[in-house]
């Protein structure tokens, strides 16, 4: 045992070592009736499924303004994303929009139509972006923050921003804000 308590942090990749259910070491194997290799407890049977995580999160507008998130933590510390983070149980898309938009920015907004929808198979993710209404300009960066605020459309910090779903919601947005429609969009990022 540690003497003190360990940093924690996220496991990758997402292979296990043991059982979840009975304390087993798993087994890499295909499971009868299935065609992909699966952790597999041969003591108590559980077959241990690994699918794409989904992240959420939303375009917050305050008078044509969007809003940024100066990332605090890991991967891309001190960049600019839109608040955006991975889906928790017994939640909906909007909720979990709406939340990590409250815990990163302090801002209460009203979450509208899904805007991109994106692909990012090497990832194992499927990130959802949701335009999203403030109901006030009023700001409280959370832990995971270093700052939040909104920017004009010609102002957002290009080269500065955190990942590739949120420059391409962010390219889309500004050519569609110019047309004045938002479709939604399916897209697939390969990089
Ligand atoms: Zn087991």
């Amino acid at each position: 045992m540690l003497d003190r308590p360990p940093e924690f942090y996220f496991p990758a990749p997402r292979r296990q070592q043991f059982c979840s259910q009975c304390g087993t070491p798993v087994s890499l194997a295909v499971p009868p009736g299935d065609n992909r290799l699966r952790d597999l407890c041969h003591s108590c049977g559980a077959i241990h499924y690994q699918n794409p995580r989904m992240v959420v999160g939303s375009i917050p507008l305050w008078q044509d303004r969007v809003l940024l998130c100066l990332r605090a933590i890991e991967p891309r510390r001190a960049t600019w994303t839109l608040p955006a983070g991975f889906m928790e149980l017994a939640e909906t898309t909007r909720q979990g929009a709406a939340r990590e938009t409250l815990e990163e920015a302090g801002a209460e907004v009203s979450i509208g139509e899904l805007y991109t929808v994106i692909d990012i198979p090497q990832a194992d993710q499927v990130h959802f972006f949701f335009l999203a209404q403030a109901s006030s300009p009023a700001l409280d960066p959370g832990p995971e923050s270093l700052a939040a605020r909104y920017f004009a459309l010609d102002e957002i910090p290009w080269e500065q921003l955190s990942f590739h779903s949120v420059v391409s919601t962010l390219q889309h947005f500004v050519a569609d804000a110019a047309a004045g429609h938002f479709p939604t969009r399916h897209l697939s990022l390969g990089s």
